[in-house]
């Protein structure tokens, strides 16, 4: 006998209409709760129904599965911080372009790559990058690398 089941569903997010495969429908038919809830994952977010006792769907809710996983990954990011060292005496700043400049001023020993990355309004890598070309033309003493521990 075929166990597997399909719900047809809008999602209440892109209002697309999806297709909810189920591999075993006598999960949800000898559940001792009802209505069972499914989660279903829908392109970059996703949603849950709770099916009845007959496989009628009572409920389709939006679900922020997707949002809590994208904010374990951003956690998880900044678990690596770089930190850029300046030198503890001024350095010439002279030839140095805006966003070194910037970089430079901004480098005080507590400030994360990412930080200085948003305020130049440029990405982390290229921060990174720049940061450690500084760092070879000695208006920088180095990067440092700190696993920040608080996560
Ligand atoms: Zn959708």
């Amino acid at each position: 006998m075929e166990s597997t089941y399909e719900f047809l569903v809008k999602c209440p997010v892109c209002s697309q209409p999806v297709v909810v495969p189920i591999s075993d429908i006598s999960v949800i038919k000898n559940s001792p709760h009802f209505p069972v809830s499914i989660t279903h994952v829908h392109n970059d977010h996703a949603f849950t129904i709770f099916v009845d006792k007959e496989l009628r769907i009572r409920a389709v809710e939006a679900s922020d599965i997707i949002a809590e996983l994208d904010s374990l990954k951003k956690q998880r990011k900044i678990k690596e911080l770089y930190i850029p060292i300046p030198f503890p005496k001024p350095v010439k700043l002279d030839g140095l372009l805006r966003e070194e400049l910037i970089l430079v001023s901004l480098s005080d020993g507590t400030r994360d790559i990412s930080e200085i990355a948003s305020v130049l309004n440029i990405s982390v890598k290229k921060a990174k990058l720049l940061a450690e070309k500084l760092v070879r033309e000695k208006k920088l003493l180095k990067v440092e690398k700190r696993i920040n521990s608080s996560i």
